[in-house]
């Protein structure tokens, strides 16, 4: 199904700044919220919308991204506005309608917190490493990878009770999930509610625990994840994907799944960026008459001219035969990098010649205007 505008399902224009984003989703989140909608599921996936619009909208990186890519910018699986589940998005409201004092959800839907509280414990998040060549840099890659983790039980779907029978309100907090504490503060008398410490907000207790899991609602297993990685990650960046980690206690949220990017060292190239830069070694004849070489890029080999007169320290440049990057549009150049190759050993008859050359008028070195030192070769690398 095509996405919606988020703009369009907050009902903001392009040019809201981030206090009427803010105001507008309160705004959407309110009229569709579950508590007030009970079993309406289209009022469920407007809700969803909404949180995922405001997910992204509220983020300035990802807006920015957003408003220049559309949806085809946010990625797929999880990455930046992926699917969010009704867990996430209750979570999220703590931030969204906490600066409306107190218990922000009991004044705005009565008593309607059973759907919203945060029931079980958050699954741990996983973190895994994957390497990647500057191929699939280049093009962004999908990669299969078995990871061993806890997974939801399958025997109590997660809950971690032997069957609906073993499900009981919480004797704590008589199935709220919460309890008020009165406290003694120097202002007076504050009353607070918490997460009740009996049944760390779920509102039930157990009294069979499922014999699979042991109570716990999951196990440990294998799980085989597909991730997409976008193209022009770079080493060291770390992407997440949502609820991809650890399943969560007792019907809690799963946990994230972290992926640490390595990229390989490449035979041919090395990265500066969204450029690549190729060592080029020509010898000194091929150098003073000019050639053409071939050079290998990402995507294959290449047909260069070398100029006759090319010097040591002369930067070619393969316009866009370099990498994208994940945030901006284009493609970074190749950088052939020239270097010249003076032969090591010398045979008897090589040696005469050389001697002989030595010795020809235009064999002495004689740097003129055109010829750039270290310094002004850099600035054409920059620039
Ligand atoms: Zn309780
Ligand atoms: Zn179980």
């Amino acid at each position: 199904m095509a996405k919606r505008d988020y703009y369009e399902v907050l009902g903001v224009s392009k040019s809201a700044d981030e206090k009427e984003i803010k105001k507008a989703y309160r705004k959407v989140a309110m009229k569709f919220h579950p508590d007030r909608n009970p079993d309406d599921k289209s009022a469920e996936e407007k809700f969803k919308e909404a949180a995922e619009a405001y997910e992204v909208l509220s983020d300035p990186d990802k807006k920015a991204r957003y408003d220049r890519f559309g949806h085809a910018g946010m990625g797929q699986g999880g990455f930046g506005g992926g699917s969010m589940n009704m867990e996430d998005i209750f979570s999220q409201f703590g931030d969204i309608f906490g600066d409306m004092g107190g218990s922000p959800f009991e004044s705005f839907f009565g008593g309607g917190r059973s759907r919203s509280r945060g029931r079980g414990q958050k699954g741990a998040n996983l973190r895994i490493k994957v390497a990647l060549t500057l191929e699939e840099v280049e093009n962004g890659v999908t990669k299969k990878i078995k990871v061993k983790k806890q997974v939801s039980c399958n025997s109590c779907n997660g809950s971690g009770a032997k069957d609906s029978n073993s499900v009981q309100n919480c004797g704590t907090c008589g199935g709220s999930g919460y309890v008020r504490q009165v406290k003694s503060t120097f202002l007076g008398q504050m009353q607070t509610t918490t997460v009740c410490p009996g049944c760390s907000g779920s509102g039930q207790s157990i009294t069979a625990k499922c014999p699979s899991c042991k109570g716990i609602g999951s196990n440990l297993d294998h799980e085989t994840i597909e991730l997409e990685i976008p193209a022009g990650v770079e080493d060291g960046m770390q992407l997440s994907m949502r609820g991809k980690g650890n399943a969560g206690k007792q019907g809690g949220p799963n946990g994230d799944l972290l992926i640490n990017i390595e990229v390989k060292n490449h035979e041919h190239f090395s990265r500066d960026g969204m450029n690549i830069v190729y060592d080029l070694f020509l010898n000194f004849a091929d150098a003073a008459l000019g050639t053409s070489v071939e050079v290998p890029t990402l995507g294959g080999k290449v047909k260069i001219k070398v100029p006759p007169g090319t010097q040591a320290g002369k930067i070619f440049r393969l316009r866009s035969k370099g990498l994208p990057s994940v945030q901006a549009y284009g493609k970074g150049d190749q950088l052939i990098n020239v270097n010249i190759w003076t032969p090591k050993e010398l045979n008897s008859e090589e040696r005469e010649l050389m001697e002989k050359l030595k010795e020809m008028p235009n064999f002495k070195p004689n740097p003129g205007k055109s010829e750039k030192g270290f310094f002004e070769r850099m600035k054409d690398y920059f620039n």
